[in-house]
């Protein structure tokens, strides 16, 4: 007996030096992504170009669902063509659905697929309610130590004018692009883009014109993204999750008095129903853009993280596990459940026949809208309970498709940030919002969604909310970005 003991104490050290041989090795080579890439001297920005953005944010160019407030649109314009003039002279405009922009910079090189960038002029509305929390008015544009105020700042006037600013600057110089570029600033990317994007899109079909790659606001430069690593994350979007609300209702014949209540009501199946959903959230997976996230980030990281993110073939559970903790990477992992929205019953002694709850959906790649309502139906296992995608949920789309890292697209995308911003890492990553640039699906495989601005986790609260503003020195780097992107792409 003691004998065998030995020898299985003795087997199992063998197997547990056969482990760490193999995590040491995997750690040890996993191999850095990043390009060899030098840091350029910063290139000079036109001191007025901060006054001309504060400009743009006067115009208070709010979405609305159903309404259009033409004169702050009109106004908007009106300040980008007597401000841009060497654009709007020398590039070819098209306005679509009277407030959207396409313009063109023809290059001398025809063979060479154009490439787009895209942006909207849009913004999100103010509450009410929140207004007397901002240190200055929404709509001010006023530029206070540095830092210039209002809606529209990270999202996103400040690629809109960012590029502006970089193509004004190109002209100043008689540059000409020897790959055509294309840009598309979309009027209604905050409430769906069908007057905006989709148009364009339309515009472009119909033009048989197909991009390079496509580049359109996105996942930011991010500190302290990552545990184990103290350089920023320069998260570029290869893709972006879907959009569905779907309606849980529960209809019985027979509603009743509540002094005799049958054993079950309508709100009492329906609440079991959302707390089953609740609990069984969506599987979570590390693969895709979230699995090429790791692959870009884990070899520049301290260990132990380095070893964990080399070695997911072993430590993917627990890394999901504790992944899936914390609402932001959660996020990343699976499709999320969000019940926004309850309705039953009309007076308190009278049993309702009908109730009803919405649940927003964010769905990741790999799944679609019918697969998320046959998990429902499943998961809730219960007939009385229908699931339906009901007229007035706003839009619904599935998960986009990824675009490679291996394109002409991604690699210039990712060199021109290590030339800006040397200290950050370059990853590829999953888009957990939506953008206008899903609707160009048909137009690129390879679209990109990257906003150059460095932002610390705390400052993410502003974009959509209360005292959005930004940096002097980060909406000159936007500018310096888009220069440089555009000289990288367009030689
Ligand atoms: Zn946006």
């Amino acid at each position: 007996m003691k004998f065998f003991l030995r020898k299985v104490f003795r087997l199992l050290l063998v197997l547990v030096f056969i482990l760490l041989c193999i995590i040491i090795v995997k750690t040890v080579t996993f191999s850095s992504k990043q390009n060899q890439t030098a840091s350029i001297s910063p290139i000079t920005v036109d001191p007025q170009a901060k006054n001309r953005f504060a400009q743009a944010l006067r115009a208070a160019t709010v979405s609305y669902p159903s309404r259009i407030d033409t004169a702050m649109f009109v106004e908007l314009l009106e300040h980008i063509d007597s401000n841009y003039l060497l654009v709007d002279s020398l590039l070819e405009k098209e306005r679509i659905n009277d407030f959207s922009l396409i313009y063109k910079w023809p290059g001398k090189n025809a063979k060479l697929k154009p490439v787009l960038l895209m942006g909207h002029t849009d913004v999100v509305p103010v509450e009410e309610t929140s207004k007397g929390s901002w240190t200055e008015a929404p709509f001010s544009g006023i530029i206070k130590n540095d830092e210039i105020w209002g809606r529209g700042t990270l999202d996103d006037k400040l690629n809109v004018f960012g590029v502006l600013e970089a193509i004004e600057a190109l002209l100043k110089t008689n540059y000409q692009p020897n790959r055509t570029l294309y840009l598309a600033f979309g009027h209604d990317e905050e409430v769906g883009g069908t007057h905006g994007a989709q148009a364009q899109v339309a515009w472009f079909q119909q033009r048989g014109i197909d991009f390079e790659y496509i580049l359109d606001e996105g996942s930011i430069i991010l500190e302290e993204a990552l545990p184990g690593l103290t350089a920023p994350v320069a998260l570029v979007g290869v893709g972006e999750k879907g959009y569905a609300t779907l309606t849980l209702s529960v209809n019985l014949e027979q509603g009743g008095h509540s002094s005799m209540p049958p054993q079950a009501t309508a709100i009492g199946i329906l609440a079991k129903a959302l707390t089953t959903l609740e609990a069984n959230p969506f599987p979570a997976r590390i693969d895709g853009a979230t699995q090429e996230l790791f692959e870009y980030t884990g070899p520049e990281m301290d260990l132990p993280y380095k070893a964990i993110f080399a070695n997911l073939w072993l430590f993917k559970p627990l890394l999901t596990k504790q992944l899936s903790k914390a609402p932001t990477s959660n996020a990343v992992l699976r499709t999320t459940t969000a019940i926004t929205m309850i309705r039953g019953g009309i007076r308190d002694n009278v049993l309702p026949t009908t109730a009803a709850a919405k649940i927003n959906f964010r769905i990741l790649p790999g799944e679609t809208v019918e697969t998320v309502m046959a998990y429902l139906r499943e998961t809730i296992n219960d007939e009385r309970v229908i699931v339906s995608q009901g007229e007035g949920e706003g839009f619904a789309s599935n998960p986009s498709k990824l675009s490679s890292t291996n394109s002409f697209g991604y690699n210039v995308i990712q060199n021109t940030i290590q030339e800006l911003f040397p200290a950050a890492v370059v990853a590829p990553s999953l888009v957990i919002a939506g953008t206008d640039s899903r609707h160009y699906e048909m137009l690129s495989d390879n679209i990109f969604r990257f906003t150059p601005m460095q932002l610390s986790k705390r400052d993410l609260k502003r974009i959509h909310g209360i005292n959005e503003k930004i940096s002097v020195a980060n909406y000159e780097q936007v500018i310096r970005f888009y220069q440089q992107l555009i000289n990288n792409s367009c030689k």
